[in-house]
């Protein structure tokens, strides 16, 4: 089956062909690159900057992460022409989704340019953003009006002290929900709101983020905190499965499990039985779901990444800027996806018990 690339997102349902190897021709129509285990080539996710103005103990403690830390000189940044090189190729090669993400996108001059440049990649059906809100209050309606599609704001609490804590006292509460306000004003009307919930931190406030946005037709969803990077000291116990949430919302906010959105969907959706809004979990520890996992990485210094746990990327930035041809860097890129492996998740606690993990790029130099 080949697949036929539209503007609308219906088409993210229709396109996944596992079986087929990826074939281009010359009516448009693209069938997706396929990895060892079979997986589609679907979406790209595209760190801007590994800056940031929080430091969440869980992907950039400030202990490890001081003004002295070497983050990546300005000059090895991608440019936008750079991103959007490589976005084209992406998309000519079957990719429907790209997502900004960092660091702290917001923090990248002029970022709105770059979501204008995107937007204009014909087959590109879905072009979202994840931000930890800080600065969204000031940049939501440029980045609205110059195209992007989605909104992803990442916020823990809703308790301003447990806040301070898990953005590493770096982040303030009242901004976060400015932010909010002010993208639901400049048209974002379904915005996620992504929840990290961690035994010792913040399980108490649960309840109340499902407070705060139930009723909205904003999507809070909780994601297990995982063992990214190497300088966050996770541990297992301190992991609050889905599970455990689902339990605990369940209780005062009865819930009824829903279809998934399209096959592969990485949330697993519930909505209140009153009608009154849904929830996602995202059990990345506890159910892992590498089976389903249909992104490259692409971090803001040109490396390419197969996984999030991954140790080593593809440097595409040296074939870019030594004016490789288009088809070699476009092979570059096939070749990678073609040879991927990577599960780590579904391998995580063999290696763990074989003291076997590896060093792992950080979070924050890859996106989340
Ligand atoms: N700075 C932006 C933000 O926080 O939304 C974008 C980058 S951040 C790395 C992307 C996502 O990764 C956030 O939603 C964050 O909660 C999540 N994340 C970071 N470290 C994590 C960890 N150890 N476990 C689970 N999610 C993590
Ligand atoms: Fe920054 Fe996002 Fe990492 Fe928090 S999760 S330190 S906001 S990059
Ligand atoms: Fe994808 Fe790697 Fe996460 Fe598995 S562990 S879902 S392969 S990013």
């Amino acid at each position: 089956m080949l697949v036929k690339t539209d503007n609308n997102l219906s088409g993210l349902k229709r396109r996944i062909d596992l079986s087929q190897p990826q074939q281009n021709t010359a009516d448009g129509t693209v069938s997706p690159i396929i990895d060892k285990f079979h997986r589609s080539l679907l979406a790209l996710r595209i760190s801007v900057t590994d800056r940031c103005n929080h430091r969440c103990p869980y992907c950039m403690p400030k202990e490890s992460f001081s003004k002295s830390y070497s983050f990546i000189p300005y000059e090895e940044y991608l440019s936008f022409e750079e991103i959007a090189t490589l976005a084209r190729a992406f998309v000519s090669l079957g990719v429907v989704k790209i997502r900004l993400t960092g660091g702290e996108p917001l923090l990248r001059p002029r970022i709105s340019e770059l979501i204008r440049m995107l937007k204009e990649i014909d087959g590109l059906e879905d072009l979202a953003l994840t931000t930890n809100g800080s600065l969204l209050a000031k940049h939501a309606a440029e980045l609205k009006s110059a195209g992007l599609n989605r909104l992803t704001v990442s916020l823990d609490s809703v308790d301003p002290n447990i806040f301070k804590t898990m953005s590493g006292g770096a982040g303030d509460l009242n901004d976060i929900f400015t932010g909010i306000t002010e993208a639901e004003k400049a048209g974002f009307n379904q915005i996620k709101i992504n929840a990290i919930a961690q035994k010792g931190l913040n399980p108490d406030d649960i309840l109340n983020l499902v407070r705060q946005f139930k009723g909205t037709n904003h999507i809070l969803r909780f994601i297990e905190y995982m063992d990214a990077g190497n300088c966050n000291g996770w541990r297992k116990e301190n992991v609050l499965s889905s599970e455990e949430i689902l339990k605990l919302i369940n209780q005062t906010f009865p819930l009824k499990r829903l279809n998934p959105n399209y096959p592969g969907e990485v949330a697993r959706r519930y909505q209140f039985i009153d009608g009154n809004g849904e929830i996602g979990l995202i059990s990345s520890i506890t159910q892992p779901f590498c089976q389903d996992c249909t992104r490259m990485r692409l971090s803001a210094d040109g490396k390419l990444y197969n996984c999030l746990f991954a140790e080593n990327g593809l440097d595409i930035k040296k074939a870019l800027r030594q004016n490789s041809s288009k088809e070699d860097f476009i092979s570059a890129i096939v070749n990678l996806w073609k040879d991927r492996e990577d599960r780590y998740s579904q391998l995580r606690n063999e290696l763990q018990a074989l003291n076997k993990v590896p060093q792992k790029i950080e979070m924050f130099a890859i996106g989340g």
